[in-house]
């Protein structure tokens, strides 16, 4: 029997190399659904390839054209488009892909339906890690991780008993060797050119300022169930080593390979089997040669201390800062403010915060809406200031 599986997300970064894996092992995969946002031409490429029963686009305009050229698809739109395809009675497992909080509703209603969760989308376990993982535990779900760090651990942990500390590794991005005047004049292009990984913008831009790194530690705390004082970050340039868990003994097993996201999507998808897929190529030690660690410099990307100090305080300060710092992203990559001041506005905005303990799906999702406002009004004015 093949795995049925559902794409919240298909015309992203993940979502497509996640169609080359079951491409590739097609024995083994049937895609029952694709999501878009407003690609609908690479969508319609999709359709036409892997033969959806049901896809979901973001805007509603778009699902008229599409209805005429694929009579025979059930086409659905907007945020209940997403919670249809991922709580579908014929899918086995749900890949989130998708990029922001609109992945938060449709994978937790996913796993009130015991799909198999195969996510990506870290924003769901850094906004509501707690509920989430809480829903998984009493639904008996299992959050197979795609980010390669945290499938590197998954793959490292084993059973997680005895284990001391997670080491989450980071290439460091692309100014990892630049000083504090390179980086006041770091341009939109520069902070794209991420020397490892080939990513969604978003997500490339999180990893120029250490931003990434830091949702990925919160992300680690809430799948793996770890303090944040036995979480260590240390930067790898080389990519090779891709995460890493220490046990009390003092044993250290780490997670290696070439860095392609192919690896953990495809693992997160044939768990718990691992099967010959799109990587054939063997890593290279002698090649690799050199494998380099370093402490973080977190005066120059201040970021992940943020990070860190918002998942031990956590309530609601996680999602502050994460929308916070996501609309501020944004305004850089629409060239509205200089890549410090993604920073300054994020850290602002977090000072500034009142936390809810213990808040509710419905609380989470008010206070990213009122903090996404403010930023949006901050930003305002650094514009009016340039
Ligand atoms: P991309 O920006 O490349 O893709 C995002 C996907 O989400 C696209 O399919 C996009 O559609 C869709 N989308 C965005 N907004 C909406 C919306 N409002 N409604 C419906 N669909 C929408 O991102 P990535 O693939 O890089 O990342 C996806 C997630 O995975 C993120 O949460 C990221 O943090 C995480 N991740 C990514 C990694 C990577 O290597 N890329 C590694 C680890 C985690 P469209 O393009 O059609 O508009
Ligand atoms: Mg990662």
């Amino acid at each position: 029997m093949r795995k049925k599986i559902a794409i919240l997300g298909s015309t992203g970064s993940i979502g497509t190399q996640a169609l080359e894996v079951t491409e590739k092992l097609s024995e083994k995969f049937e895609i029952i659904a694709l999501s878009a946002g407003n690609n609908i031409h690479l969508l319609k490429e999709q359709i036409r390839k892997f033969s959806p029963k049901y896809v979901s686009v973001k805007n509603e305009t778009d699902t008229i054209e599409l209805k005429k050229e694929f009579p025979n698809i059930n086409i659905l739109y907007g945020n209940e488009g997403l919670i249809e395809l991922a709580t579908l009675n014929e899918i086995d497992t749900l890949l989130v892909a998708v990029s922001g909080k609109i992945g938060l509703k449709p994978t937790i209603e996913a796993i009130k339906k015991k799909k198999n969760i195969a996510l990506a989308n870290k924003e769901t376990l850094v906004m509501a890690g707690d509920i989430v993982m809480k829903l998984a535990r009493e639904n008996n779900v299992q959050i197979l991780p795609v980010d390669s760090e945290h499938s590197a651990i998954f793959q490292c942990i084993n059973g997680g008993k005895n284990v001391k500390k997670l080491i989450i590794t980071a290439s460091g991005g692309p100014f990892r060797t630049s000083n504090k005047e390179e980086l006041q004049n770091a341009n939109l292009d520069k902070a794209l050119a991420h020397p490892r990984w080939n990513m969604g913008k978003k997500i490339t831009v999180d990893s120029a300022t250490l931003m990434n790194k830091g949702l990925e530690v919160i992300e680690a705390h809430h799948l793996f169930n770890f303090d944040y004082e036995d979480i260590k970050v240390v930067i790898h340039p080389q990519s090779y080593v891709h995460s890493a868990v220490e046990f009390v003994d003092g044993s250290i097993i780490a997670q290696i390979g070439i860095p392609s996201m192919h690896i953990p999507i495809q693992y997160a998808l044939t768990y718990p089997d691992r099967v010959e897929g799109i990587e054939t190529e063997s890593f290279d030690f002698i090649k690799a040669a050199k494998l380099e660690f370093y402490e973080p410099d977190y005066e120059k990307f201040p970021s992940l201390s943020l990070a860190f100090k918002a998942g031990k305080l956590g309530g609601t300060y996680p999602v502050c800062m994460n929308a916070a710092n996501e609309e501020a992203v944004f305004a850089f990559l629409d060239k509205k403010i200089k890549y410090l001041d993604i920073y300054k506005i994020t850290k602002s905005i977090f000072d500034d915060y009142k936390s809810i303990d213990n808040p509710t799906l419905d609380q989470i999702l008010e206070e990213d809406e009122k903090v996404r406002e403010l930023t949006k009004k901050i930003i305002k004015k650094y514009e009016e200031n340039q």
